[in-house]
């Protein structure tokens, strides 16, 4: 979905029930894909897209929760995290190393700011106030998708499981009686473990410079947009944010990209139930206040 793979691992005793579980997620992910891709031109997404700058119109009480909320996240981010950020991300094609040049960056630029969507709560109506507005939901539909899977295999009776939608993965109980070890990856070594972490019940969400970009002179074009720049994030490699919920540590690892590391561990440092480990540009790994510095075991 939303060009990244959806992968479900789980444990059942019964054959026919795993299998049917494991068909059910993927049927879920298939119909948020339809609702919010922007790829489709007949997703609710991109009929938004089409209608809102002439008038507010209504949506699904599911995307309209969605949007609510990452509008609650660009507020708590100081706009860090901003679904308009699409206006200059339309621009980008990294299959094609297509990026807009500065002219066009900086005409979008004037269409990015949360603050033109305008919702009404009794109506679940959405609103552009300036045409030029564009939304994406690729910084949080994903774990959307996990929260919404995991919620899936539970109400089929599974209590062990991982969904996973490219960097968001939700674990539902743990690896039976042990903690799912999960692995933050080097952010310029494929396939290396930069860290693992023991984690249960939990959501984690990676938010990297290497999923999506192209190279050019030097300079890695990815698909983490600055919305006060509406150019590629730069200073950090990688992001990861934990919790209790994925469509929260999905947004939040997005914004922690772009916030960099001091402002980004501290607003994570407000916020009692999530953590974070953020890789910055030179290798060097940073923990929220939250988690104990690993230490070396003292020489004996
Ligand atoms: P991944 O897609 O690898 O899980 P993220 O969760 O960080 O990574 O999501 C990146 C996606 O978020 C981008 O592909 C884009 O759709 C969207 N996005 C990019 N910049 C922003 C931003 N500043 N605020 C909100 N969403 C963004
Ligand atoms: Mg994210």
């Amino acid at each position: 979905m939303m060009g990244t793979e959806v992968s479900v691992y789980l444990w059942s005793d019964d054959r026919d029930t795993g299998q049917a579980a494991l068909e059910a997620v993927y049927r879920e992910a298939d119909r948020i894909d339809r609702l919010m891709s922007t790829y489709k031109d007949d997703s609710e997404i991109s009929n938004i897209n089409r209608q809102a700058a002439k008038s507010a119109l209504v949506v699904s009480a599911e995307l309209y929760g969605l949007i609510r909320r990452s509008i609650e996240i660009s507020e708590l981010t100081a706009g860090a995290f901003d679904i308009t950020y699409e206006s200059v991300g339309q621009h980008f094609d990294f299959h094609k190393r297509q990026r807009p040049n500065e002219g066009t960056v900086a005409d979008e630029l004037l269409n990015i700011d949360y603050r033109y969507l305008q919702l009404d709560h009794d109506s679940n109506s959405v609103g552009f106030t300036q045409p030029g507005v564009l939304i994406n939901l690729g910084g949080i539909a994903k774990g959307y998708v996990v929260e919404q899977g995991v919620r899936v295999l539970r109400s089929m009776g599974i209590s062990n499981a991982i969904v996973t939608a490219g960097g968001d993965s939700r674990l539902l109980g743990d690896r039976r009686g042990r903690p799912w070890m999960v692995g933050i990856r080097d952010p310029r070594k494929d396939g290396k473990v930069a860290i693992s972490i023991p984690l249960a019940n939990e959501a984690v969400s990676t938010s990297g410079d290497y999923e999506r970009f192209f190279d050019e002179d030097g300079v890695r074009y990815h698909h983490i947009i600055h919305p006060s720049t509406g150019t590629p994030a730069s200073g950090v490699h990688s992001a990861t944010v934990f919790g209790p919920d994925a469509v929260t540590t999905d947004a939040l690892s997005t914004s922690v990209f772009v916030m960099g590391v001091d402002s980004g561990l501290r607003m994570i440092a407000s916020l009692p139930n999530y953590e974070s480990i953020v890789i910055d540009a030179t290798g060097q790994v940073y923990f929220s206040s939250g988690l104990e510095q690993p230490r070396k075991p003292a020489a004996e």
